[in-house]
Order: structure tokens, then sequence, then C-alpha cells
């Protein structure tokens, strides 16, 4: 593109230059005098005394005005114009002739001369005519200007439209266009001959059509100067193989009717002609707003529905089945033993799983379904079309079976379990709260009844949730009130029948349900995290039951205390337990703490190295409820522990089952190839004590024996021991 324009530089045309003026005469007389007289008004005045001298003048520079003679030698006036005509010279030239015979006269006027004056003639004739033809060309010029002014900036005009980044358009009152701007093909990817003489509803997207042509319609009416709207515009398809593959560019319009009003109408009633428009790709402002949009209703993890959407899906799911008399289905699911992996595997390789989960979960669910992430590992899947509990049943089934299949991270086989709560609409709750806090509710009673599953939501759900409430109030107070008592259970070696051991197990006096074991309220108190304080409440009773009495002191045995999750949790726990046995002056060699396997799986380094603290202080660590956690035996070679419980329901099944009997075997037969102690939980009769005893497990724990008993009780029973074995020494 030129852009003379640029230089486009008006004072080069401006001309207050002198008026210069040329007289051609041979008769030297009349030329002078002539001259004498013009440059009274002029300055500029220069003499020829024939036409050839004339002519090389005119080559040289420019006359205003040139008074020519006809009749000269060498070149004749009538050289002269036609010189001038033929080089096309720009002046005004004055003929001054002897002859006036129509000829001459209209050669003259042929050849281009502005005024014919017959000699003699009136020097104020020649003064005014002069005149005349100056203010002519003036004018002239003026056009010309104003022309080249007019050409330049409808130039930069052109430039200015055709480089705009926007498209700009004229349409015709048809709403065909009649003008559109250069942008069109880097914008839409047409020709300009594409659009030009189409309507451009061809060019609307489809779903803008009505828009577009309401905003036309309205132009028309002129109610509007000019408004900007959202349009969507097709593109020119550029695969030529595919052209109905048209895309979408999101445009923003502003478009104004184009109105004229006739000079000639008194009323002055404009006239549509037409509208002029200008359209601005907006693409990226529309990612932007989809991406914003995007991030507020999708978890950005998964890029599944966040709980946002979910509830404005639920919402309408709801309304909908209202209207249609029909049930939909709310499910929570919830992983299980997913805080143990991002645990033991960082929260990366957490974040993979999670993203692998819902991909898994999503190949499950149907194109109408809601698969929406809450956060953490909690999901929620909502069913809105009419689905039955049988339906329901079965997609649980198909969920959990999809998540049974192991998962690879860092190549590692990786298993996960889902627990799944489900509630019905209307069944459970007409509303969407208590739907949700229903579907949670079932979610929650699957992981307390071992997990890996799923269940329907049920009212009695809520009695257990109310009770839950009750027991975590009650245990708050049961620590004030002085509620908690510790029972010991005496640990019986069936070799020397004596008491070699004891195990603290805790009590609630409730009161109102009189005496509680800790299934009642054990669980509960670990939810709330009262079970810290319960925890320090059981070392210092234990302290003060057994090692301030000298019943205790002197039978020289072992207590054992039985620490949940969150007290090893506890990044100080071995320090703290160091330093209590210290200030109480504890042996800690008199000291044992009982853990299940599932406590230490999720950290199992940290884990060993806080047990190893214990043990390096002599303190002795019993594995409680052997068998009936994760069983991994390397944790075995791993961990200082120096104790296996046999779990009570292994014991229980001796007399039942051969290979109840056998597992039991097993364990004792491995205990004893490990150089661990062996204790057997729960005996209850002589069969199970005999085959115990057969097998060289001689430590046994059990209502055979004693139930746990009440402190006073207890040391009594140590004392009438130690007595027998006084008595038998003196
Ligand atoms: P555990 O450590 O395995 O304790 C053994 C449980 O078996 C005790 O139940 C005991 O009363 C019961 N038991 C003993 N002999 C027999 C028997 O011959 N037959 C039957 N059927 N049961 C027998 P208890 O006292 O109800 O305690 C239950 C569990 O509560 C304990 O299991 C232990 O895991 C936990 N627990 C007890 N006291 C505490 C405590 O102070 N802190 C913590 N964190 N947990 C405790
Ligand atoms: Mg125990
Ligand atoms: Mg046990």
């Amino acid at each position: 593109m030129e852009n003379s324009f640029v230089t486009f530089d008006e004072k080069n045309s401006r001309f207050d230059k002198p008026v210069s003026i040329l007289v051609v005469d041979d008769d030297e007389r009349a030329r002078e005098s002539l001259s004498v007289l013009l440059k009274r008004q002029w300055e500029d005045i220069t003499e020829a005394e024939d036409g050839e001298v004339a002519i090389s003048l005119i080559q040289q520079r420019q006359f205003k005005i040139i008074i020519l003679d006809l009749n000269m030698p060498k070149k004749s006036g009538d050289q002269v114009l036609a010189f001038i005509k033929e080089k096309k010279i720009n002046t005004t030239v004055i003929v001054l002739s002897g002859e006036t015979s129509i000829n001459k006269v209209t050669e003259a006027v042929r050849l281009g001369a502005y005024d014919i004056f017959k000699k003699p003639y009136s020097f104020d004739e020649l003064e005014h005519a002069i005149r005349n033809a100056l203010d002519k060309s003036r004018i002239e010029e003026e056009k010309a200007r104003i022309q080249n002014r007019l050409a330049h900036s409808e130039q930069l005009h052109r430039y200015m439209v055709d480089n705009s980044p926007d498209l700009i358009y004229i349409l015709n009152l048809r709403g065909e266009f009649s003008f559109v701007n250069d942008s069109v093909t880097k914008l839409l990817g047409y020709d300009k001959s594409d659009l030009l003489g189409m309507h451009y509803s061809h060019f609307i997207a489809d779903e803008d059509r009505m828009k577009a042509e309401y905003l036309f319609n309205e132009r028309r009416r002129a109610s509007r100067s000019n408004q900007t709207i959202e349009l969507g515009l097709k593109c020119n398809s550029t695969d030529p193989s595919k052209p109905f593959d048209v895309s979408v560019r999101p445009i923003e319009l502003n478009s104004m009717g184009i109105y004229s009003v006739d000079v000639n109408d008194s009323k002055k009633v404009s006239t549509y002609q037409g509208t002029y428009g200008v359209a601005r790709d907006i693409s990226s402002r529309k990612k932007a707003e989809k991406l914003i949009t995007f991030q507020a209703y999708h978890d950005l993890l998964t890029k599944l529905p966040n709980r946002v959407m979910l509830l404005d899906r639920l919402d309408l799911a709801i309304k909908q089945s209202v209207r249609t008399s029909e049930t939909l289905i709310v499910m929570f699911l919830d992983l299980d033993r997913f805080k143990l992996i991002n645990d033991s595997f960082g929260h990366v390789v957490g974040d993979q799983l999670l993203v692998e989960v819902a991909d898994r979960l999503k190949d499950e669910i149907r194109t109408g379904d809601t698969l929406a992430r809450l956060g953490g590992d909690e999901f929620m899947l909502l069913l809105p079309q009419p689905t039955t509990r049988e339906q329901a049943e079965s997609v649980a089934q198909k969920l959990i079976a999809s998540l049974r299949q192991p998962f690879f991270l860092r190549n590692k086989e990786v298993y996960i379990n889902v627990s799944i709560g489900i509630a019905v609409f209307p069944d459970d709750s007409a509303d969407i709260n208590t739907l949700i806090k229903n579907a949670d509710m079932a979610m929650y009673e699957v992981k307390s009844t071992g997990k890996n599953g799923y269940t329907f939501y049920d009212d009695k759900l809520e009695h257990a949730a109310a009770e839950k409430i009750s027991i975590e109030s009650g245990l708050r107070n049961a620590l004030k009130n002085n509620e908690l008592e510790i029972f010991y259970q005496p640990q019986y070696n069936s070799l020397s029948r004596r008491i070699v051991g004891v195990e603290a197990l805790l009590r609630w006096n409730h009161p109102h349900l009189g005496l509680r074991a800790p299934g009642y309220f054990i669980e509960q108190a670990e939810e709330s995290r009262i079970i810290q304080q319960i925890s320090e409440w059981v070392l210092n009773r234990v302290a003060q039951d057994l090692f301030n009495d000298a019943r205790f002191l002197d039978s020289g045995m072992k207590v054992s205390i039985n620490l949940s999750a969150s007290d090893i949790r506890q990044r100080d726990f071995p320090e703290n337990l160091v330093t209590f046995t210290e200030n109480f002056g504890i042996d800690p060699g008199r000291l044992g703490i009982e853990i299940t396997e599932n406590m230490f799986m999720s950290d199992i380094q940290a884990c060993t190295h806080k047990l190893q603290v214990l043990s390096n202080r002599g303190i002795s660590i019993a594995i409680d409820d052997f068998g009936t956690g994760y069983s991994s035996l390397n944790y075995l070679r791993e961990l200082p522990v120096h104790t296996v419980k046999i779990d009570y329901s292994f014991v229980s099944e001796i007399e039942h089952s051969r290979k109840g009997a056998a597992l039991v075997a097993a364990i004792v037969g491995m205990a004893h190839g490990l150089g661990i102690d062996i204790i057997a939980e729960g005996v209850e009769n002589a069969s199970q004590s005999e085959y115990l005893e057969g097998l060289g497990c001689h430590t046994m724990q059990g209502f055979l024996y004693s139930k746990p008993l009440r402190v006073d009780k207890f040391l009594n029973a140590v004392a009438s021991q130690q007595n027998i074995i006084s008595k038998l020494s003196g």
C-alpha cells in the first residue's frame, strides 16, 4: 500500500508568489509601453520580441498570464498557442491582434486563447480581462487543491479502514453487503468479493440469526442510534474437504443506520439507506471468559463438575422429578485409604490417582448423569433419570468393581476401595441439602461397618448419628465428671499358673446407661479427637493405680495400655511417653503399649522410628488383634515388636473349624520362629487353652482366667499370689 498521503504537504499548493506576466510582441514600442503600464499593477513582467523567444521562456519558467501578439516573425502567435496546448502548459493566454477576421479569432480560441483584443485596444479593458483571468485561475487552482485534499483524505480513510483489525462494512437497505474492508479475509477467511452483494444472514451463526435480524430491523426503524451486541460469524472453511465444517468467530458488533435527507424535501424526512457497522473479534476475550466459567464450575484437577455445578444440576433434576413424579438418585462416594496413599506416595501421585479414579468412574456412567468431585477424595454422582433402587444398586456395584482393579502409580500396584452412600429422592428427603446429607450419612455407615461397599440411607442411620453426637458431648463431660475408670485384665501363664501381666481396659460409668465398654464410645472419641485427652487420662490413672501400690510394684509384672492411631500420629508421642515415665518414676520395663496393625500402615517409616525410641528406652510393644489388619508380615521384621496378641476371633474359632485352629497354629509357629512373645486373647474355655498350650502358647488372657477387674480386686489377686509365693519361700 502506497502511503503518499503521508508526504502530502498543503503548503506546496499555496500560491502567494507575485503574478508573472509575459508580454510577447515584435513591435518594440507597443511591447515596452504595455510593460510599463502593467508594471504599475504587477511587478513580475517579462518581455519577448518574437514567438521563438516566447517558447524558450515558457519552457524555462511558468507564467500566469501570457499576452501574445499573433503576427510575429520567426514563430507566430498561433504557433506559440499550439505549443502551449500541445505541452499542456498551465497558463492563461490573452491574444492581441491587428486582425480580427473570424477565421483568425476562431483559430486562436481553438488553440486555447482566453480572450482576444483587437489592436488598438483600451488598456483598461485589457487590465480588466487580466484580472478576470487571474480570478478564474485562482478559483480553478483552489478547486484543484480541494480535490487534491479530498483525494488524500479519502486515501487516508481507506487506509485506516482497510488496516483496521475490525471488520467494517456497509449493508444496503436490503441487508446486502455493499462495502467490506480488507479485514474480512484475516478475520473470517473470505474474499471481499464473497461478501459483496450477499445478504448478511448467510454469515451469521445459526443460533444468532434472530438476534441479527432484530438488530437489522431496529436500525431500519432508527429506534436507537447505535448499539453493541455479541454475535457469532461463520468463518470460511479452510479445509476444502470439509465445506460444511464451519467454525464460528465471536464478534462484538456496533452498528448504525445510514439515513439521507432529500435537500428538496421541505419536511426533511430522512430515508433509510442501510447500515454501517464495525465488528470486533472477541475470541480471546470469550476464551478467557470461558476459562473463568469453567473454573467456577469445575474441579481443575479431574475436570469434573464441582459442587456448585452439581448443586445446580441437582436442583434442576429435582424440579423435573417433581413434575414427572419420578425418583432420582444421589450417591456419595468416598475413597477408603486415600490418605494413606497420599501420605506414603506424596501429593503428586495422590492427585494422579484421583484423576484416574475420576476417569474410571466416568466410564461407568450414562451421558445424562453428573459425576462431580466435591473435594479431597469425595465424589458425588447424580442419576437424574428415573432410576429404581435396583438400578442404583447395580450402578454402585459397577463403580466399586471398576475401582477394584489395581492402579499403577510409579510402577507400583495400588489398590483402593470406595464407600458409597445412596439417597433416593423423594423417599429419603425432598430437600436438596438433606438429600445430600443423607447420602453422606449412608456413606459413613458403610465406612464404619467395614468399608468398600454401598448402602442406602435409612431412618435408623439418623438415630445412630444422633447417638454419635450424644456420645461425643457425653465423653467431654465424662472427663470433667470423672466418669472414666480403668479395669485390669490379668494375663496368666498356663505353666506357672500365675498372673504374669495385665492389660488396662477403659470403661465409662455412663450416668444413664451404666458401665460401658470402649466398643460403645472409642470410635467416636477417635473421630472427635477427644481420644488424646482420654489417652493422657488413662496413662495417669494407670500410673496412680499401679505404680503407687506395693502389690503391683513387688509383683514385677508389666502393664500394657492400648493406644489409638491418633496418639501415634502425634509428632512427639514417644518423647512425651518417655518424659511421662520419668516424671512418675516409672520403670519403663514395666510398661507396654498395644497397637493394631492398621495404625502404623499409613506411615510405616515414621512409625518404626517412633517405636524404636520407645523400645530403646525399654518400653515394650505389642501388636494387638494380630491377624485382623493388613497382616503384612514384613513389618514384623522392621518394627521393634516384642509381643503378638492373637485376636479373640481366631481363638474362638479353634473348636469350630479346622481352618481356624490351623490359623492359630500358624501364628504361634511364626511368632516362635521370629522370637516374638505371644499372648492369646479371649480364651474362654479349657479346650481353647489346651489347644494353645499344645502349640506352646502359654500366656493367655480371657474370661476362663479372669474378667477385667476393678483395680482393688486386681491388686488383691496379685497380692494373693504374692502371698502364696512368700508362703512357699517362707
Ligand atoms: P483389646 O485391646 O483387644 O482388648 C481385649 C478385649 O477383649 C477387651 O474388650 C476385653 O474385655 C475383651 N475380652 C477379654 N477376655 C475376653 C473373653 O474371654 N471373651 C470375650 N468375648 N472378650 C474378652 P473391651 O475392654 O471391651 O475393649 C475393647 C477394645 O477397646 C480393646 O480391645 C482395645 O482395642 C480398646 N480399648 C480398651 N481400652 C482402651 C484404652 O484405654 N484406650 C484405647 N485407645 N483403646 C482401648
Ligand atoms: Mg488390647
Ligand atoms: Mg485385642
